[in-house]
C-alpha cells in the first residue's frame, strides 16, 4: 500500500511495488496514426523482449480512442508488419475504439466519488490566467471550474483533480522519479469537449482491462505516469511496474513520429533493423547472429535480454548504426 510522507511541496506518495506474485504480463499499445517506424519498433522490441525473458505473456492493444489522429488502415499495417518481424502476441488485439462503454464506466466511478468536475473553459479562456506551463509543454490548468461552474456557464469537458501531492516511482531504466501533480501536471482533462475520451483515461483502464504487470515504453512517456499511478488509485486498480524506454530521435534531436516524417520500417530488412533496435537498447548482438535468421536472432535476443544494460538515457540518434 501506499507510503504517506510530507515532503516539500504537498503530501507524498510513492507507489507501490507492483505484485511480483502476478505472473508477468506485458503489452504493446501503439497509437494507428501512422505506420510502425523504428522509434516504435524499438518499443515493441523492449516490451517483447522482456516480456518473453521473464516467461510472460505480451498483448497488443491500438490506441485509437483519439480518433481524428487515428489514420484509417494504419492499425492493420502495423500488425501486419509486427507479424512479417516474428513478433507473436497473445489473445486478442484489445481495440480502443470499441471500448467507450468501458471508460465511460471509469469516468461515472470517478464522477460519484467526486474525484473529477465539469470544466467550462476554452483553452483561449485558460491561457488569458497566464498559467505556468506544464511538463509536456501545455498550460496548468488555473482551477477556474474547480469548486463549480460559475452561473449560465456549461460543461465542455471533465477534468480529474490533481492534488499538491508528489507521486514518486522507480523506473526500471530510468531509475527513480517523481513529480508534484498539482504544479506540474495540474487537473487533466478525462473526457474532451469534442467528446473524446483521453489517453490517461483509456491507458489506465485498459491496463487493468489487460491485467497487465509490466509497462515497458517509450520515455516520452515518463512525464504521464505519475497522473496514471494517482488514476488507478483513484479506480482501486493495481499499478504495473514501468520501464521507460530512451526514444529514437532524428539527427536535429526530434522523436521519431508521423509529425517528424519518420519512415515505415521494412520487413524485408527484418535482421538489419532488429538488430540495430537491439543495439540501441544496449545488447550487443554478435555478428553471427545478425546475419543468421530471423528465428535465430529471437531465440538469441530472449535468451541475451537484459534491462540493465538499457541505457538510462530521455533519447538518442542512432546514427550510422541504422540500415539504409
Ligand atoms: N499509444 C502510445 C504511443 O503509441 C503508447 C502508450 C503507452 O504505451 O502507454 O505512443
Amino acid at each position: 500500500m501506499s507510503e504517506n510522507k510530507k515532503a516539500a511541496g504537498g503530501e507524498h506518495d510513492t507507489a507501490p511495488v507492483s505484485d511480483h506474485k502476478r505472473p508477468y504480463r506485458g503489452r504493446f499499445a501503439p497509437s494507428p496514426s501512422g505506420p510502425l517506424h523504428f522509434g516504435s519498433l524499438v518499443a515493441a522490441v523492449g516490451s517483447y523482449l522482456d516480456a518473453r525473458s521473464n516467461d510472460g505473456e505480451w498483448l497488443l492493444r491500438i490506441e485509437d480512442v483519439d480518433q481524428p489522429r487515428t489514420v484509417p488502415g494504419a492499425a492493420d499495417a502495423i500488425l501486419r508488419t509486427l507479424a512479417a518481424f516474428g513478433f507473436e502476441w497473445d489473445g486478442e488485439v484489445l481495440v480502443q475504439s470499441r471500448r467507450l462503454d468501458f471508460y465511460h464506466a471509469a469516468l461515472v466511478r470517478l464522477q460519484l466519488d467526486g474525484e473529477v468536475y465539469p470544466c467550462a473553459c476554452s483553452r483561449s479562456e485558460i491561457a488569458a490566467h497566464a498559467p505556468p506551463r506544464s511538463v509536456d509543454g501545455g498550460l496548468v490548468y488555473p482551477g477556474t471550474c474547480r469548486a463549480g461552474l460559475a452561473g449560465g456557464r456549461a460543461a465542455r469537458a471533465w477534468r480529474l483533480r490533481l492534488p499538491d501531492r508528489t507521486v514518486a516511482f522507480d523506473d526500471r531504466v530510468q531509475g527513480r522519479h517523481q513529480q508534484n501533480l498539482a504544479q506540474a501536471v495540474g487537473d487533466i482533462v478525462l473526457l474532451r469537449a469534442d467528446g473524446q475520451y483521453a489517453y490517461q483515461l483509456a491507458v489506465v483502464a485498459d491496463d487493468a482491462a489487460q491485467g497487465i504487470t509490466a509497462v515497458v515504453r517509450g520515455v516520452d512517456l515518463l512525464d504521464s505516469t505519475p497522473r496514471q499511478i494517482w488514476l488507478q488509485q483513484r479506480l482501486g486498480l493495481p499499478t504495473p511496474s514501468y520501464a521507460h524506454l530512451p526514444v529514437v530521435t532524428n539527427a536535429a534531436g526530434e522523436k521519431l513520429s508521423k509529425q517528424t516524417r519518420a519512415a515505415a520500417v521494412d520487413a524485408s530488412a527484418s535482421n538489419a533493423l532488429l538488430s540495430a533496435a537491439l543495439d540501441f537498447l544496449g545488447q550487443t548482438v554478435p555478428a553471427k547472429v545478425r546475419t543468421g535468421s530471423l528465428s535465430d536472432l529471437w531465440r538469441w535476443a530472449i535468451a541475451a535480454w537484459s534491462v540493465e544494460r538499457v541505457p538510462a538515457l530521455r533519447g538518442a540518434f542512432p546514427g550510422q548504426r541504422l540500415p539504409p
